[in-house]
């Protein structure tokens, strides 16, 4: 996902463009349908890229082992640094901090390494399917989200029982 910023960067400090997003990214291998808005803010430094992002991935429930669709937001706020100057063509010290966003030498910021890092971020360490997701059952592996299975009720041990009354 390529936005061409030389015009931005010519601009004062302050300046911004605003840019709907509507688009497949590769992401994890599989193409993702990104949209939502970015606000484009030119800085001393370089852009700042700022706006939310919703996405979906393919996640396994944590519980039921089952595949499902878990929508993703994403709040993007990162400021992308020049490589070279725009109006000279002069080539820029590369930016102090490892790891940090550039703008390339045809003025151009790539969100999708954003996009990848902060939906590595956005997904949930225990996906589930549902709040209320019943899992398998422990002894023959049913879904139980898809009804009961025959297997009889556990007998609760009477230690436990005897805890909870007190409880
Ligand atoms: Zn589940
Ligand atoms: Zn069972």
């Amino acid at each position: 996902m390529q936005i061409n910023v030389s015009q931005l960067l010519k601009e004062p400090i302050g300046a911004t463009r605003d840019y709907k997003v509507s688009e497949i990214v590769d992401i994890t291998g599989a193409g993702r349908m990104v949209q939502g808005e970015v606000k484009l803010l030119r800085t001393h430094r370089g852009i700042l890229v700022k706006g939310v992002l919703h996405t979906e991935v393919e996640l396994i429930c944590g519980r039921c082992l089952s595949p499902f669709s878990c929508p993703a937001t994403l709040n993007i706020d990162e400021e992308y640094t020049p490589t070279v100057d725009v109006v000279s063509g002069v080539p820029l010290s590369s930016p102090e901090e490892p790891g940090s966003f550039i703008i390339d030498e045809h003025h151009v910021i790539d969100l999708t390494e954003a996009i990848r890092q902060y939906l590595l971020l956005a997904i949930p360490m225990k996906p589930l399917c549902r709040e209320d997701c019943a899992g398998l059952c422990s002894n023959c592996g049913h879904n139980l989200n898809q009804g009961p299975c025959g297997c009889p009720v556990k007998e609760v041990d009477p230690r436990w029982s005897e805890l909870s009354k007190l409880i």
